[in-house]
């Protein structure tokens, strides 16, 4: 089985500009790709997790969240480093888009997403982590009941992670 490193994306990966669709208004977090790049490195799959329910209320489409996404991927191509997985909710319960307007199980804090990460990608949730920025997304890890969730409060995405491994993961090493 494999273990995973579980992001949220905006605040995390990206800076958080709220509602970001647009590849220009995208700015990555210091050392947000290093990071993704550590974590290929140490063998564990880097899967994003990210609640949109910009697509809930007709802000922006499930079609420009997969090109913002692609453009991600491809900037991380040219340094060396890859996302294996990105999933999104698009569902709010109070969207104006009705086929998302709903009570669904993906937008955290519970836990839809990262269960549906595991049974894709044979991810064992008992050796992954969680970086998040808010504590909807820290619930969502303890709901997956993962090996240990991080709450990130900005600065260099890098520093913060590479500690996690240093102190929090020993037996990685
Ligand atoms: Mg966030
Ligand atoms: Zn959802």
């Amino acid at each position: 089985m494999n273990k995973a490193f579980f992001f949220d994306r905006d605040g995390v990966l990206n800076k958080d500009v709220g509602y970001l669709y647009k590849i220009e208004k995208f700015k990555w977090i210091d050392g947000a790709k290093e990071t993704v790049k550590l974590c290929n490195e140490k063998n564990f799959w880097v899967v994003v997790v990210t609640n949109q329910s910009g697509i809930a209320r007709g802000f922006y489409t499930e079609n420009d969240v997969k090109i913002l996404h692609e453009f991600m991927q491809n900037d991380l191509k040219n340094f060396g480093a890859c996302i294996d997985a990105f999933y999104f909710c698009p569902h709010h319960p109070e969207g104006k888009i009705s086929e998302y307007a709903k009570i669904c199980d993906c937008r955290k804090p519970k836990a839809g997403m990262i269960f549906q990460a595991a049974k894709d990608l044979n991810i064992d949730l008992k050796k992954s982590f969680l970086i998040g920025d808010s504590q909807r997304d820290i619930d969502a890890g303890k709901n997956a009941e993962l090996a240990g969730e991080f709450l990130f409060q900005g600065g260099n995405l890098f520093e913060f992670v590479k500690n996690i491994f240093e102190e929090k993961i020993s037996w990685e090493k």
